[in-house]
This record gives C-alpha cells, sequence and structure tokens, in this order.
C-alpha cells in the first residue's frame, strides 16, 4: 500500500504534534502554516506542566507521543511556583519555532511556511483537496485543521476593540482561515457572559529592560514570581466577564512575572492600562511587547470552534479531523495532545481502521470528553475548560488521576494497556 498522504493545516502544538503523530503513523505528511514561523500562539505562551497540565503531558509520554514536550523540555529555562500554579516549567519562547522545525525535520514531515489555506475542494462529506491563496491546490487523503481560534481582523474588531498588533500577525499574513468552516462545518464561539462571542486572550508581555532593575534581577534568578495588586487595581468584574471560568480570585490579585526569554510574561491579566501599570514599584517605564495594543485591549481568541467527537473527527465529515483550540480547548498540553490523538486516528482512518477514542479512566480521555460535552451543551462554552484551573483540574484530582511523579502516571497508562499506544506504526 502506498502511503496516505495527510495534510494538517496549522503549525501550531495541535497541528505540530498531529504531524509527528501521523508520520510516525506511517503516512507521508505535509503541514502548512500561515506565517512564517512555527508555534502560533505558543510563541508568547511559555509555561508548561502546571498542575493537571504535567497529567496530560505525562500521559501523553507514556503512550508513545511526547515529542513536542520533550522538544520543549529541552528549551525550559527555569521551573517555579507561582500563584495557583504549581511546579511550571518555562520554555524560551525565542527558541520555539526552530525547535518545532527541528522536530518535523526529525519525523520528516514536510513543511510550508507562509502558506495559507484559503479554499477547501469536497465531495459529499470528504475532502478532497485545500487551496493556498496563490490558488495552488494540495491534494490528500485525510485533512486536519489545526488553525486555532484566534480572531483574525474581522473578528478582533467585531468582538473586540480591534487589532492589537499581537503574534499572529495577521495585517501581514491574513486572517486565520479554518477548512472545517470552509468545508461547512458549523462552527461556535466560546461566550462571554453577556452573549459576547470568543474571549479576550490572557497575557501580555513587556520588556525586560522597561522594569525596574530589582524585578529584573528577580526574573532572571527565579523564573517567575508573584506581586500583590494594590487592591484599588483588582477589576474582579474585568476578569469574570472576559475570561470566564479559568481565573481564580487569588490570581486576579496578582501580577504574575515570568521570564520566557526574550521578555516578561504577565499570564492571565488580559489588558491592564500602562498610566495605572505605571503607578506600581518597578513598574514606572514599564512597556508592553505583545500584544502591543495591550494596554487598551488583547487580542480575541476562542472564536471557533467545531463539534466533533472523541476521537476528534469533524462532526459530518469522514476524513477530516481537528485538533487543538479549534476543537474547544486551550493550552499547550491540551492542544499537543489533542492534535497527538487527531494525527493517529487521521492515519487509522487513511489505512481503513475506526478512529479510536481515548479511555474516560485517562485524564485526557475525561478531558476531550468533557470539552466535546460542553461543545454540544447550550452555554456549555460559557465557562473555560483547562487541565490547569479549577473544575477540570479539581476533577481528575477527585478521580485519583493528578499525581506530580512521572512514574505514577506511566504505572497507571501501563495498566490502561496503553503504553506507546499513540506511537503504532499504522501504514
Ligand atoms: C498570549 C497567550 C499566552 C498563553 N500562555 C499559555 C501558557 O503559558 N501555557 C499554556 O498551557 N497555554 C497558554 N496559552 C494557550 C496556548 O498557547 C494555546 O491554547 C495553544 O498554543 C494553541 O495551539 P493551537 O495549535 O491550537 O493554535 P495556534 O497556536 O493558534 O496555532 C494555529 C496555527 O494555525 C495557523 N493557521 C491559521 N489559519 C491557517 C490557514 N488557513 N492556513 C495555514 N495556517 C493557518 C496559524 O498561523 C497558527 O500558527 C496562551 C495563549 C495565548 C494566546
Amino acid at each position: 500500500m502506498s502511503k496516505p498522504k495527510v495534510i494538517v493545516v496549522g503549525g501550531g502544538f495541535s497541528g505540530c504534534a498531529a504531524a509527528v503523530a501521523a508520520a510516525k503513523a506511517g503516512a507521508s505528511v505535509q503541514l502548512l502554516e500561515r506565517t512564517d514561523m512555527l508555534g502560533g500562539a505558543g510563541l508568547r505562551a511559555g509555561r508548561m506542566n502546571y498542575n493537571g497540565k504535567f497529567v496530560a503531558a505525562e500521559e501523553c509520554k507514556a503512550m508513545g507521543a511526547g515529542e513536542i514536550f520533550e522538544a520543549l523540555e529541552n528549551i525550559v529555562l527555569h521551573r517555579a511556583n507561582i500563584v495557583d500554579e504549581e511546579n511550571v516549567y518555562i520554555y524560551n519562547v525565542g527558541k520555539l519555532d526552530m525547535t518545532l522545525q527541528r522536530v518535523l525535520q526529525k519525523w520528516g514531515v514536510q513543511y510550508r511556511l507562509v502558506s495559507r489555506i484559503v479554499g477547501v475542494k469536497k465531495k459529499d462529506n470528504r475532502i478532497e483537496a485545500v487551496t493556498l491563496n496563490n490558488k495552488e491546490k494540495i491534494e490528500g487523503d485525510v485533512f486536519l485543521d489545526c488553525t486555532g481560534s484566534f480572531g483574525g481582523i474581522d473578528n478582533c474588531v467585531r468582538f473586540g476593540k480591534g487589532c492589537v498588533m499581537c503574534i499572529h500577525r495577521c495585517p501581514i499574513f491574513g486572517n486565520r482561515v479554518s477548512i472545517a468552516t470552509k468545508a461547512g462545518a458549523q462552527e461556535i464561539p466560546h461566550l462571554r457572559p453577556d452573549g459576547t462571542p470568543g474571549r479576550l486572550s490572557p497575557s501580555i508581555t513587556v520588556f525586560k529592560e522597561s522594569l525596574s532593575p530589582e524585578l529584573q534581577r528577580r526574573v532572571e534568578k527565579e523564573g517567575a514570581f508573584s506581586i500583590k495588586l494594590p487592591r484599588e487595581m483588582i477589576d474582579y468584574n474585568k476578569e469574570t466577564s472576559l475570561f470566564p471560568g479559568i481565573r481564580g480570585e487569588h490570581q486576579i490579585e496578582h501580577i504574575n512575572l515570568v521570564n520566557i526569554g526574550l521578555v516578561v510574561k504577565c499570564p492571565a491579566i488580559g489588558y491592564f492600562h500602562l498610566e495605572d501599570w505605571r503607578k506600581i514599584p518597578g513598574f514606572e517605564n514599564v512597556l508592553v511587547e505583545h500584544p502591543m495594543g495591550g494596554a487598551i485591549f488583547n487580542f480575541v481568541n476562542h472564536t471557533a470552534t467545531s463539534p466533533r467527537d472523541n476521537t476528534m473527527v469533524v462532526r459530518g465529515f469522514t476524513n477530516l479531523f481537528e485538533g487543538g483550540e479549534k476543537s474547544g480547548n486551550g493550552g499547550i498540553a491540551e492542544c499537543a495532545a489533542t492534535g497527538s490523538l487527531a494525527g493517529f486516528n487521521a492515519v487509522r482512518v487513511a489505512a481503513g481502521l475506526q478512529p479510536v477514542q481515548l479511555p474516560g479512566t485517562t485524564a485526557l480521555g475525561y478531558f476531550i470528553a468533557t470539552v466535546g460535552n460542553a461543545i454540544d451543551t447550550p452555554h456549555g462554552l460559557e465557562t473555560g475548560h483547562s487541565l490547569g484551573h479549577r473544575e477540570c483540574f479539581e476533577e481528575i484530582k477527585k478521580m485519583g488521576l493528578y499525581s506530580r511523579e512521572a512514574k505514577t502516571v506511566w504505572k497507571r497508562i501501563e495498566k490502561e494497556g496503553l503504553i506507546n499506544f499513540l506511537a503504532q506504526k499504522l501504514v
């Protein structure tokens, strides 16, 4: 049998993980990325493995889909604890693009940068080809939509305050385009409590040199730490209306500072007016790096989930899978894991096998099913779902699935009979 051809659209964590999983399973894989770098939102993420995300990463590794996590561990700058985030590994975002390019090269994935897909050719419920903006047609046997969920300028204008010049760089590379949506799949946004579609991107990064010498020294030495906000600057209302269900009160009351290499990240504050920020000791000269409009507002994401089943196949299609934010979840571990499962199942389908889901007795199986149910439930996407915080993290603890010991997680996966399950050569 000749190798099936798998086409992955999007080169963030989900697309890269999907491409590697499909290549390992024996497919010929081509990945197309709209911008000039791999990494997507991960280019300004940086924090991994905290709380339940550690379990997701170890489950993936045990199941034979650990390449992205292992690559990130090689560029870790610090391990630290910050408010509500236990044992964060912080990778150097400046090294992410080339790190991911080397992973794809190692697994023989052909990838093309500055290659934005704008159209789809389909027959009934099968995708036959995708088209680039130069009209070139790329045919394949199975397709993966790993295009993320960030606004595109149009959505940032409609549901935010306009283009804030973020890392996605739509003005030069063009808006995000989902192939599932192009093919006619339903597209559902996450909703804020007031009904507005889309969430606000959670974080801002600032230039290190714009912090006081003392904050610079601490961030280089400690990697991450938290500063309690002056009482008058704490805005519970902003947080609950823009980032529903993700952050706890304790986090809202602090600014976390995280050294992600090129810049310092302040996770999960969404936006913070420069004038106010400069009143806080140590931030008198602070300058925002990402997004450029961060002090006024942030970009909008979680605008584009398509219904799927727990094997990651897009509902209504036989050869179209999705992973990452496109499939309803967010976070490095969550996106890489769903990408890996989607890539593996894509090759199963190409090989004439049924796609599989992960058992609900694993943290990932539980998480994928929970988010899948949320997509299908009215208002289900009003609260965020993450293995890092809140309900899903608490639930995996209750289920006895949380451990900070890699060995314990691996033993559990072994008992499930899933060691190297996602690393099988299928064709
Ligand atoms: C600022 C920020 C900070 C974050 N911090 C953290 C953190 O510290 N820890 C954590 O766990 N999570 C964090 N997250 C969440 C996490 O980074 C994301 O959920 C995850 O990286 C998304 O991966 P993805 O592959 O699903 O999507 P994306 O990263 O959005 O990747 C999608 C890719 O598809 C490409 N694309 C889109 N349309 C097309 C097309 N038509 N043709 C070709 N390519 C296309 C895009 O250019 C992009 O590269 C953060 C998110 C943001 C925005």
